[in-house]
């Protein structure tokens, strides 16, 4: 492992602070994502503009990578205080954000069809001297699993296998204290899986604060998987409020997976869909609550939201009433996040431009931190 570089990072009571004043905002690197260039890219643009988190993939050399991005930070402006906290996430049972993309050559008739569809740039089509056809080149580091290139691939060339994330290497990175908070994404709701990743990781966990991240289901699934669901969450909170040291945690509705860069511009979906996304919660809430505890008892302590998650998604939740069921703390900003400064990453972007995207960013972070 690496020497790591100090830095003063928010702290887990200023995190927690924000939860609360509705203002915790974090950036979504990605829990699949090692593209280390857009990687510095986004560290340099958001890590200055008061996201009080950074949410990685559970990668060493993406640690490296950010911190890196931060020395560089400091260089620049003298000054080592004030850094996002990190976090970095787990994958419980085969959740989808936890693919990488493969190519099967022989099966690719370069047709390009992928290339304008993928959020990142995973792909672009190369054209060789003397050769009248152009051929697929792919960097499958940019890849965060989004799912949107396979099915417009008329070969079925394409294809996402999982990202092994070894035990030994999860217990390394959880002794950094510099990794202050760590998400555990669940696709199944697998009770014997959560119950095995923390038997393993458990000391590891215990001075963390935890986030479980899981995508809704719709509501007639919701009325026949209330039990497991409430069941899964239930084992969750008690094993929180005996081993951790907070005792509390936040839950993160995954809207639209991977779906901010896939719907761009269209801000009135957005803020639909996390409507719909909030009812569904309102839902589950009852239901678990009904099922579990006493209704003036919640589970968790916070509701955060990703998966689509624009700065107008912040405008909205907090402009709605607040009560105990449907009040949003905070927001995780990821597919959206890349875009605003995907451009940055051309050869030819001026030093100027370049400022200009990271202040763009910027401003897209402020919507998330006023209170
Ligand atoms: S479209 Fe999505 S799944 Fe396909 S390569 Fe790009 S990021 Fe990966
Ligand atoms: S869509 Fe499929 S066949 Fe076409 S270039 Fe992409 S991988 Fe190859």
């Amino acid at each position: 492992m690496f020497h790591m570089p100090s830095f003063s990072h928010y702290t887990i009571p200023e995190v927690i602070s924000a939860l609360n004043a509705q203002c915790y905002a974090k950036l979504i690197l990605g829990a699949s994502f090692r593209d280390t260039l857009l990687i510095e890219h986004l560290c340099r643009a958001y890590a200055r503009s008061g996201v009080q988190v950074i949410d990685m993939a559970a990668d060493s050399q993406v640690l490296e990578t950010v911190l890196r991005s931060f020395e560089s930070i400091a260089e620049e402006t003298g000054s080592r205080e004030d850094f996002p906290a990190l976090m970095i996430s787990l994958d419980v049972d085969g959740d989808p954000h936890f693919r990488h993309i493969v190519l099967d050559e022989p099966a690719c008739i370069d047709c390009g069809a992928c290339v304008p569809v993928c959020p990142t740039e995973v792909f672009s089509l190369s054209v060789a001297e003397h050769v009248p056809t152009s051929s697929l080149h792919m960097v499958s580091s940019r890849c965060y699993g989004c799912n949107q290139c396979i099915p417009v691939c008329p070969t079925e060339a394409l294809s996402l296998q999982p990202v092994a994330q070894p035990s030994s290497m999860l217990t390394t990175l959880l002794a950094y204290p510099a990794i202050q908070l760590v998400e555990l994404h669940t696709e199944h709701l697998d009770l014997s899986a959560l119950q095995e990743m923390l038997h393993v990781l458990g000391p590891g966990l215990k001075n963390k604060l935890l986030s479980l991240c899981w995508r809704p289901v719709s509501e007639e699934a919701l009325l026949t998987e209330k039990q497991q669901e409430a069941q899964y969450l239930h084992t969750f909170d008690h094993w929180v409020k005996t081993y951790n040291d907070y005792g509390v945690w936040m839950v993160q509705i995954d809207g639209i997976p991977m779906g901010g860069a896939g719907y761009r511009e269209v801000h009135a979906e957005r803020v639909q869909t996390s409507q719909e996304r909030l009812a569904w919660y309102a839902a589950l809430s009852v239901a678990t609550r009904y099922q579990w505890a006493a209704p003036s008892q919640a589970l968790w302590q916070w509701l955060t939201l990703s998966g689509g998650v624009t700065p107008e998604t912040a405008l909205f939740y907090k402009a709605s009433p607040q009560n105990t069921v449907l009040t949003v703390h905070g927001a995780g900003m990821g597919s959206i996040a890349k875009k605003l400064i995907q451009p940055a990453l051309q050869a030819d972007c001026s030093p100027t431009l370049k400022q200009h995207l990271y202040h763009k960013a910027i401003s897209a972070i402020k919507p998330f931190l006023i209170s």
